[in-house]
């Protein structure tokens, strides 16, 4: 027989002023195994967690209800107070008053009615509720960091600068994302590459880094603090512990005409080739597509120049296995295509470019050593204009939010064009300026009122050429729509940011959650951005929505202090109320047919089968196995099992079944 304690809050005016807090506690007394009940003003507070534990000491309670706000509020606090006072924590139940009743009712007989039908409720689970305790899930103490970018890099050195090893998969050649491509940054326009190569070298000296480069994750399995990842790492074509880098292989290869990705097709490349000329690591890699020797034809220039016979023209993919705690996606973001905008003339016009591109031009390591050219004929543009929001903020054609960084790169891009050639005009076409943050509303405002920049409110209804301009047809929206006309000389797109391709894949791998325009979703917005759906996987930097580096960094870096966080526990915490299935007295004698519907239907893969064998070895049946490390607890399996032999520990089948004849 039990002896429950039932404890009636009037969380101040919230409960007290609708229902008849005292006459709950006054009927609850008489319910069958309630041995004492009281009702208190505020039972959250110190005093309020005080008359808990003296009444179970004193009434000897085995079991007690607290009806007061909803469990999501105070369950840990009132599940604390009964194990101060030496009851198991599961022996406590919440009955929501507040959001289940006085919240949503007005004040009257009936609401005080509802109210003592939420509290029988709970004492009849209560009543067949077993002590659980807490699972202890152990923790692989090293992470994995996906995407190499500035997003990745700060995470990677902050996990690993906290003492614990960090596996880095980047799928290109080389470290440094978007952020190796960009000139100078704003709001300081210091040179990118210059801020960013330190922390490229930092993270291959790294004691507790590995970097696996041109690698991608092939498979994901298991849970926080016990990830099992498969990565493929693709083949060079160079042994990377034979390769000096001496670039004696480079020099020798025949075919010169890839074009550049790293230059944004502004330049071309060699078959065998190093992204740019601080790649991290320093070791080149073979593109088959273009090689001759791996489109049938006779050619081994490369290797014979070798002089480290580095060269392995039979090097194959490799699947490697590593074991994390957790996981940090830093996958960062792609540009959007032009091609959606054929009035614009991209892809027709090679002096109409993208905002990268511009960015290679201005490169002190890009294809014109940072002098910026038209790239029909080589000359320096004397007119350029710019166009924000190519493709952000239309719903139409491109994508209804904004990208944030266009603002104010475009505004980056007129300085540096007046920096590079002081007679040079640049002309912006935007739509309002978003400039928050710090100093950037300076940063534009410098860019404005530089001479020989103007700002023109206003979109672009056209582009063509004429006599060897770039002739742009537009309205100013500040003067009626008074149509402008400008003779340029470039026209630069500050296209739209999109999640990266193969994020998509990548996010079904890892099952994180994606928002309607594919980029990660965090598990929160406000409370937790740096987590996803997903219990152990964190996310960073533009993979998220568009962001510039500041905030990427400081993203990155909050990921990384949840990391540390979890790795700095050797074990994890998690709440007993996971589903087990039936194996009394013995697994063979488990009501469990072995149908398996269960383990197919389990939205978290938390369940598994395995075969129960006799002394000979020979397999009596098979049953569904639960690994209580995944399982969230959602019920799913124990629905559709067709033989009740799984249950799901605090609402079993009889405790539910009971709180619905209490009624
Ligand atoms: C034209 C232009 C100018 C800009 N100028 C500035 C500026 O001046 N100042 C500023 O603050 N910001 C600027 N930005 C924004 C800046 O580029 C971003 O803030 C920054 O690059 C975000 O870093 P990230 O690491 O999140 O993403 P990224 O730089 O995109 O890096 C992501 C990395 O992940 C890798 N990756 C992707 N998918 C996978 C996968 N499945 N597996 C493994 N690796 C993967 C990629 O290869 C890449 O290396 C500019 C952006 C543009 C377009």
């Amino acid at each position: 027989m039990s002896r429950l304690g039932v404890f009636v809050c009037h969380c101040g005016e919230n409960i007290g002023a609708t229902v008849d807090v005292t006459e709950v506690a006054e009927r609850c007394k008489h319910m069958p195994g309630v041995a004492h009940a009281e009702d208190y003003k505020y039972l959250c507070s110190n005093p309020g967690q005080n008359k808990i534990k003296q009444a179970i000491e004193e009434h000897q309670l085995d079991g007690v209800v607290v009806a007061a706000c909803s469990p999501r509020m105070h369950e840990p606090t009132f599940r604390r107070a009964v194990t101060d006072a030496g009851l198991n924590a599961y022996m406590c139940e919440v009955a929501n008053l507040r959001e289940h009743c006085s919240w949503v009712h007005e004040k009257a007989d009936s609401t005080t009615e509802k109210a003592i039908d939420l509290v029988r409720l709970q004492v009849e689970k209560v009543k067949r509720n077993k002590p659980l305790d807490t699972i202890q899930v152990p923790i692989t103490r090293s992470a994995l960091v996906i995407g190499g970018g500035i997003a990745g890099i700060q995470a990677a050195l902050d996990i690993a600068d906290s003492g614990h090893k960090v596996i880095m998969v980047e799928r290109s050649p080389a470290l440094g994302g978007h952020m190796a491509q960009l000139s100078e940054t704003f709001p300081t326009l210091d040179c990118s590459q210059c801020i960013l190569t330190p922390r490229m070298v930092d993270v291959s000296r790294h004691p507790n880094i590995t970097l696996l480069t041109y690698s991608e994750v092939e498979h994901v399995e298991g849970f926080i603090g016990n990830f099992k990842v498969a990565i493929r790492k693709r083949a060079r074509m160079v042994d990377e512990d034979l390769c000096t880098g001496c670039g004696e292989c480079l020099q020798k290869c025949p075919t010169k005409n890839v074009a550049d990705s790293f230059n944004e097709g502004l330049s071309m490349r060699r078959a065998i080739y190093v992204p740019f000329a601080q790649a991290v690591p320093n070791i080149p890699v073979i593109d088959t597509e273009n090689c001759r020797k791996f489109q049938g034809k006779k050619c081994d220039r490369c290797a014979k120049a070798c002089p480290t016979k580095a060269i392995k023209f039979d090097q194959k993919d490799q699947i490697i296995n590593v074991e994390v705690g957790a996981i940090v996606v830093a996958t960062g973001y792609q540009v959007m295509g032009t091609e959606r905008f054929p009035e614009y003339g991209y892809g027709t016009y090679p002096d109409v470019i993208t905002g990268l591109q511009f960015e290679r031009y201005a490169s002190a390591s890009g294809p014109t050593q940072g002098v910026i050219k038209r790239p029909s004929d080589g000359k320096e543009p004397e007119t350029v204009v710019f166009l924000a929001c190519s493709g952000s903020r239309d719903a139409a054609k491109g994508v209804k939010y904004c990208s944030k960084i266009c603002c104010m790169y475009t505004a980056k891009h007129a300085m540096l064009l007046k920096h590079k050639n002081h007679h040079a005009k640049a002309y912006v076409f935007y739509m309002d300026i978003r400039s928050a943050g710090k100093n950037y509303d300076e940063f534009v405002r410098r860019a404005i009122e530089e001479d020989g920049v103007k700002y023109i409110r206003g979109r672009v209804s056209r582009i063509y050429e004429e006599d060897g301009k770039l002739i742009v047809k537009g309205a100013d929206t500040l003067l009626g729509g008074e149509p402008v006309e400008i003779k340029a000389d470039m026209v630069v797109l500050a296209s739209a940011a999109l999640p990266n391709h193969g994020q998509g894949e990548l996010a079904q791998k890892l099952h994180v959650g994606t928002d309607p325009y594919g980029f990660v979703a965090e598990a929160h917005p406000k409370l937790r951005p740096v987590e996803t759906t997903s219990a152990g996987i964190f996310l960073a930097g533009a993979c998220q929505s568009p962001r510039d580096i500041p905030e990427t960094v400081g993203q990155a870096s909050a990921a990384a202090a949840k990391v540390t966080a979890l790795l700095s526990r050797s074990h994890l915490a998690r709440e007993p109320l996971v589903a087990e299935v039936n194996r009394k007295p013995a697994p063979q004698f488990s009501d469990c047919t072995g149908c398996l519907l269960c383990e197919t239907a389990c939205p978290y893969q938390a369940i598994g089968h395995e075969e129960i064998k006799d002394r000979n070895g020979n397999v009596l049946k098979t049953v569904a196995k639960i690994n209580p490390g995944l399982c969230q607890g959602c019920g799913t399996c124990v629905s559709l099992c067709r033989t009740k032999a799984i249950d799901l520990h605090g609402y079993s089948n009889e405790q539910i079944f009971a709180e619905i004849m209490s009624l």
